[in-house]
C-alpha cells in the first residue's frame, strides 16, 4: 500500500490546479481522477469554455502551466452588458480598470487536457487517472482508500483527503457534510458560434426576456454561446434545428454582434447553486464545486475555487515550514477563515445577478435599466464589477 500525506480526490480543473500548487513542497501528494483527460479526444460531451480572470491567469503562470495555455486563449478586452429592448448598457473596459485584459476565454477541454499532462508529469506527484475513489474508510488519523478502475482496484492511504470532487462531491456525501442547494430551474445552453464578424477581443451578454445570453469571443470570428434559460427551452435548442436557435438568437441581439452565421450542437447543463455547510472536518477539507456551486452568469466557478485552492496550498505549505501539523483542525480552520470573505461576496454576488436580471421577473423590471444606468455613471461601480467579477474579489496570495 502507498502512503501519502495528501490525497486530492478528483483531478479536474481545482483539484489539478491544487496539485501543482503543492507540487515543490516535500509533502507526498497523489491525485485521483476517474476521467483520462490526456487521452480524451473530443469536446462534443462538454463544448464550455472557461473565462479566466486576469487574477487566474496569473495563477496559471505561477503554477507553470500558461505557456502550454496561452496560445489556446482568447484575451477579453472590455465587456459589453445590455438589456434586450432596453437602454440600460454598461462597459467594462480593461484600460479603465488599468489592466493588460479583463482575462480570457479558453476551451475547458485544453484546460483539462493541459493541467492533467502537467500533473502526470510531476515527478514528485502520484496521478491515479482513469481510478475512480469507491471506499474511504477513517483509521485512526489516516484515511484508508480503496480505488477502482474496471477490475482493477488499488488500496493507498491518506493524512489529509482533499475533495475536489465537484458538485455532487462523493467524499462531502460519505463524511456527512450537509449542503444547501438552490435550484435555479433554469439549464444553459452552451453552443460554439461563427459570426460574420469578429468580436475584436469584446464579450458581450445581454438580459434577454428568455434570460441571461452571454458570447464570449475564442478567435477572430468564432464564439462560445451561452444561454441560461428554462429547461423547456433549452431542450427545444438542443433538439430543434440549428436554423431555428441562430434566429431566436439572432433575435435577441439585433445586428449588434453583426450577422450570425452557424451554430454547433448544442450541449445542456442544469444549474444550480451549492454551497456546503462546512468546508473542513477531522482530516477533510472541500475545494471546489464541492465546497460551492455557482451560476456561471458571472463566470466565477474555476476562478473562485481556483483562488481558494491557492489559499489552502500557502495554508498547508506554511504549516509544513514552520513544523506544525498541516493535516490539524486548526491549519484547515485558517483556510476556511482565509477564504469565507472571497466565497460569500462572490457568491451573493452571483446569486444577486441571477435573482434580479436573469430571467425577466415581475416588479423588477423596471429598476433592470436603472441598475444598469448605474453601473455606467455611478463612481467606483464598475470598478467594483470589475475586482468582483473579473480580478478576484480577494488579492490571491500567490499572485
Ligand atoms: C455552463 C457553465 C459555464 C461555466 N463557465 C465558467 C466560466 O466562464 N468561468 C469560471 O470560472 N467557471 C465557469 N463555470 C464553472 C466551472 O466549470 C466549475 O466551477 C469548475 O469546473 C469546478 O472545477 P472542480 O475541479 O471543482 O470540479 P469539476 O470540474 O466538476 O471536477 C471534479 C472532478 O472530480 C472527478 N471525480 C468526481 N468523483 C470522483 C471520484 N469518486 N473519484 C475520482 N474522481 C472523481 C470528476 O471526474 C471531475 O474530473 C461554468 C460552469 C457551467 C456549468
Amino acid at each position: 500500500m502507498s502512503n501519502y500525506d495528501i490525497v486530492i480526490v478528483g483531478g479536474g480543473l481545482v483539484g489539478n490546479s491544487l496539485a501543482l500548487a503543492l507540487s515543490h513542497s516535500s509533502l507526498r501528494i497523489a491525485v485521483i481522477e476517474a476521467i483520462d483527460y490526456e487521452q480524451k479526444q473530443d469536446h462534443a460531451d462538454d463544448n464550455r469554455a472557461i473565462g479566466l480572470s486576469y487574477t487566474s491567469e496569473r495563477i496559471l503562470q505561477k503554477l507553470g502551466v500558461w505557456p502550454h495555455l496561452e496560445n489556446k486563449a482568447h484575451p477579453i478586452d472590455s465587456i459589453h452588458i445590455s438589456l434586450q429592448g432596453r437602454f440600460g448598457v454598461a462597459r467594462v473596459l480593461a484600460e479603465e480598470q488599468g489592466l493588460p485584459s479583463l482575462g480570457c476565454n479558453i476551451d475547458i477541454y485544453y484546460l483539462q487536457k493541459i493541467l492533467a499532462q502537467n500533473v502526470r508529469a510531476q515527478e514528485t506527484l502520484t496521478y491515479y487517472a482513469p481510478y475512480q475513489l469507491t471506499h474511504c474508510e477513517r483509521v485512526q488519523d489516516r484515511w484508508q482508500l480503496t480505488l477502482t478502475a474496471g477490475e482493477s482496484q488499488k488500496k493507498i492511504s491518506a493524512r489529509l483527503l482533499v475533495a475536489a470532487d465537484g458538485s455532487d462531491s462523493w467524499v462531502r456525501r460519505t463524511v456527512g457534510i450537509q449542503a444547501q442547494v438552490w435550484d435555479y430551474e433554469q439549464s444553459a445552453v452552451v453552443a460554439h458560434l461563427t459570426l460574420n464578424r469578429s468580436l475584436n477581443n469584446r464579450a458581450y451578454e445581454r438580459f434577454t426576456q428568455q434570460g441571461l445570453m452571454a458570447v464570449l469571443p475564442t478567435g477572430n470570428n468564432t464564439a462560445t454561446f451561452i444561454w441560461s434559460t428554462t429547461h423547456p427551452q433549452a431542450q427545444e435548442a438542443q433538439s430543434g434545428s440549428e436554423e431555428a436557435l441562430l434566429s431566436i438568437v439572432q433575435k435577441a441581439w439585433g445586428y449588434r454582434l453583426g450577422r450570425l452565421q452557424k451554430m454547433g450542437k448544442p450541449v445542456i447543463y442544469p444549474l444550480r447553486r451549492l454551497h456546503a455547510h462546512e468546508v473542513y472536518r477531522e482530516g477533510v477539507v472541500l475545494i471546489g464545486n464541492a465546497a460551492q456551486t455557482l451560476h456561471p452568469v458571472a463566470a466565477q466557478g474555476f476562478n473562485l475555487g481556483l483562488r481558494g485552492a491557492m489559499v489552502l496550498a500557502e495554508v498547508l505549505q506554511s504549516a509544513q515550514r514552520m513544523g506544525r501539523d498541516y493535516a490539524e483542525t486548526a491549519i484547515l480552520a485558517e483556510y476556511a477563515d482565509k477564504q469565507a470573505g472571497d466565497r460569500k461576496q462572490i457568491a451573493h454576488f452571483t446569486h444577486f445577478l441571477v435573482n434580479r436580471f436573469s430571467l425577466e421577473k415581475q416588479g423588477y423590471s423596471h429598476w433592470q435599466p436603472l441598475a444598469l444606468g448605474g453601473l455606467e455613471w455611478i463612481p467606483g461601480a464598475k470598478s467594483l464589477l470589475a475586482r468582483l467579477g473579473l480580478g478576484g474579489g480577494q488579492k490571491a496570495l500567490w499572485v
